[in-house]
């Protein structure tokens, strides 16, 4: 059996490789830090090793520690890394890292101890703890700011993302660079250092902090910055603390803080939500009934029916990734008008400097616009971005029928429609699912893949691997109106439009929510997205609303008044001329005021709590539902929904891992005290009820 840390020694160095596939985690129950520990140990006492070398075997250096282990779990009989690194501190033989691939966290801070670094181009090097709610707790708050000043050290922390091994030379974390092979190389330049003896140990723990301003004042701007920069997440504070200790305490004091900022965090709420999405974001891409093997076809160009909002921003994803995409439109002049909006899109980029013209040409060049469908007769997908209206997405399917290619994707971007029904306007069902992309399309990172009743595994594997090559994260739902993500939302929103009938005000609900960490309430989101569109669908439902049911009128009575959003200068807020600041409106709450009298509602004062349950708990009973129906194949798939699709907080983890944290019972109690008041728009979901019972979480 392998090893998973080999020890060797090579003429007076002892060569240390970690071999625990497929990253080299620093497995503590595994006993990966425990060999590396006795290895060091094996090697210092033995008169005929006079250096080391500590290397990764396959493809990289060391991902880090392993994830699953933080918040507890560990074999107390093992030694875990911030023992590791306190003994390579007094060993008086020089250690060299010899790095390749991704080198993260406790994979670094272990690089970090040895007393020199070489490393191949292409290495991932990054201390990335931050965006799991922790900070680097072997060591890394400490020693990088003295290899490296505190002030790069600390943008690199807070960051948390990788740089190249040319990067990390320039700033002095990495002492060679290196090319060829990478044992050899580094065996070279240790046996150099290992002529001369301990005169060449040279730990970090002993270098003086570099910081070329008042270190009072610096810390004092960074604490200012990070606060708005990171609101509601720890541990960027706790970074900034670690490495003012750096400066100002000796290296033992600084370790200990470190510590015992790394016990504390790894215990909040904002690290478990931030580390539940880690996992979350893996476990998205599996299907249970769909094996990886499945085959996937080959996206070598793609076609999109429509360019209207979606259907460009759709299309420019295509083309970002380098494949070529055709747009079909009605006649010339839509078209036209269409790849307008793209090219405008592009350039908007490439003159804030984040494109280069040359860039933008190319991509641009991907794209060629047709009015005739046999013009698309050879892609490999294409996706349906016209009018939301079943008639028309239905001749329009027919025609892809006739048109597309045997074996080419067809799916439909509908936000509402039922996809068998669209699915069954052509001969071929099994090719046919729904990718429901989120507005602006070429922005937003959340794509829903809506499998329908006949959806092949393979049609749905090829939309999976799709979602990956255009950089979107793929979650796949059921048919169902509004799918995961909309068809939550209704709750909430409905919910935010009572409260106001019942006592509270626009701006006093959006406050709650963007205290709870969204970036705007449910109110300014209706005024950015335009508040027309949804009063026409509400317009069209009238007709089939069930009657005895509450129905708020305060949202259309705003738009009889032309009150659109921003882009009318009013809507719940009202907005100077050229600026986005809402401005609370009294007569909005002179409107409001009146619904209320109108609907013989008498009205309240509402606590923050109670704005906030209602809204969120809506998700969360709507969700549980979803869950129960298998429109979303797990608690988690939901919350990436909402982090990726809908702006729900990452600190917080989803809608339904807030409910875990919560706790479902009394998430439940709240639920069935809106159900008495409130009636059946809060029958308590079943599946909710069963959790809550049997004392389990959605995420379990
Ligand atoms: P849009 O009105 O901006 O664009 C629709 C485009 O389709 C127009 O340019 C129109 O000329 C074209 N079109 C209409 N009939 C056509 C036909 N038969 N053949 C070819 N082109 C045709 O609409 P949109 O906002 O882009 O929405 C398109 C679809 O995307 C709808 O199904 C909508 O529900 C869905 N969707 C919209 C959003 C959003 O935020 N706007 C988000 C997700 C999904």
């Amino acid at each position: 059996m392998t090893r998973l840390v080999e020890y060797q020694r090579q003429g007076s160095v002892g060569v240390i490789t970690l071999n625990n596939p497929p990253v080299n985690a620093l497995s503590v129950n595994k006993g990966v830090v425990q060999d590396i520990l006795d290895a060091l140990k094996d090697g210092d006492h033995d008169p005929h090793v006079r250096a080391f070398v500590i290397i990764g075997a396959g493809r990289n250096f060391s991902g880090g520690a392993d994830i699953s282990e933080f918040g507890g779990g560990y074999d107390p009989g093992k030694a875990k890394l911030p023992d590791v690194l306190a003994y390579m501190d007094t060993v008086t033989k020089p250690i060299v890292a010899a790095i390749h691939g991704p080198t993260m966290g406790g994979g670094l801070e272990l690089a970090l101890a040895c007393h020199y670094r070489v490393a191949l181009p292409g290495a991932q090097i990054a201390l990335p703890e931050v965006k799991l709610g922790i900070l680097p707790g072997a060591g890394g708050t400490q020693r990088l700011p003295r290899l490296i000043g505190a002030e790069k050290a600390l943008d690199l922390m807070i960051a948390g993302d990788p740089i190249s091994t040319e990067k990390a030379g320039e700033l002095g974390m990495v002492d060679e660079v290196v090319s060829g092979d990478l044992r050899a190389a580094a065996l070279t330049f240790t046996n150099r250092l290992a002529r001369e003896g301990r005169s060449v140990v040279r730990r970090a723990s002993q270098l003086p902090v570099a910081l070329d301003r008042p270190a009072a004042e610096f810390f004092e701007q960074a604490r200012s910055r990070v606060a708005k920069d990171w609101r509601g997440y720890p541990a960027p504070q706790a970074i900034v603390a670690c490495v003012e200790a750096a400066v100002n305490q000796p290296f033992a004091k600084g370790i200990a803080f470190e510590r015992q900022q790394f016990e504390r965090l790894v215990k909040t709420s904002e690290s478990r939500a931030l580390r539940h999405l880690f996992f979350a974001e893996r476990q998205v891409a599996k299907i249970p009934d769909v094996p990886e093997d499945t085959p996937a076809r080959e996206i070598k160009s793609a076609a999109l029916i429509g360019a209207g909002t979606m259907g460009g921003g759709i299309a420019m994803n295509f083309a970002n990734a380098g494949i070529p995409v055709k747009v079909l439109e009605v006649n010339q002049e839509a078209l036209d008008k269409g790849l307008n909006v793209v090219r405008k899109n592009y350039a908007a980029t490439v003159s804030k400097g984040r494109l280069s013209q040359d860039v933008m040409d190319k991509r641009m060049g991907l794209f060629k616009g047709v009015t005739r469908y046999e013009d698309i007769k050879d892609a490999d997908i294409v996706i349906e971005a016209v009018f939301e209206d079943m008639a028309v997405k239905k001749q329009v399917f027919e025609k892809l029928d006739k048109a597309a290619k045997p074996g080419a994707v067809l799916a439909t971007n509908t936000s509402t429609l039922d996809v068998n029904e669209i699915a069954a306007a052509t001969s071929r069902p099994q090719d046919v699912l729904g990718l429901h992309f989120f507005s602006p399309a070429n922005v937003m990172k959340l794509l829903e893949v809506v499998r329908a009743a006949n959806t092949s595994k393979e049609t749905l594997a090829t939309a999976m691997k799709l979602s990956k090559t255009i950089k979107k994260v793929g979650v796949v739902a059921g048919v169902c109106d509004g799918f995961i993500g909309n068809r939550m939302l209704h709750g909430y929103f409905r919910e935010a439009g009572f409260l106001l009938e019942e006592g509270a005000l626009p701006q006093q609900v959006d406050k709650v929510i963007e205290d709870f960490g969204f970036a705007m309430g449910p109110f300014r989101v209706g005024d950015l997205a335009g508040l027309d569109v949804g009063w026409y669908i509400r317009k069209r439902q009238a007709a089939t609303r069930r009657p005895h049911l509450r129905y708020s009128k305060v949202a259309d009575q705003i738009c009889e008044l032309g009150r659109f959003g921003q882009k009318t200068g009013a809507g719940w807020y009202r907005y100077e001329a050229g600026d986005r600041t809402p401005i609370p409106d009294p007569a909005v709450e002179a409107l409001i005021v009146k619904a209320s009298k109108e609907a013989g509602i008498k009205r309240r004062e509402i606590s923050g709590q109670e704005i906030l349950e209602r809204c969120i708990y809506a998700l969360v009973n709507e969700g549980a539902d979803i869950l129960e129906e298998g429109i979303a194949l797990r608690a988690s798939d939901i919350d990436i929904v909402y982090i990726y699709g809908y702006g729900f907080p990452r600190y917080r983890g989803g809608p339904m891992l807030y409910a875990d944290t919560v706790g479902l019972d009394k998430v439940l109690e709240s639920v069935r005290r809106f159900h008495s008041v409130h009636g059946e728009f809060w029958i308590p979901a079943p599946l909710l009820e069963k959790l809550a019972a049997e004392g389990k979480k959605f995420n379990s």
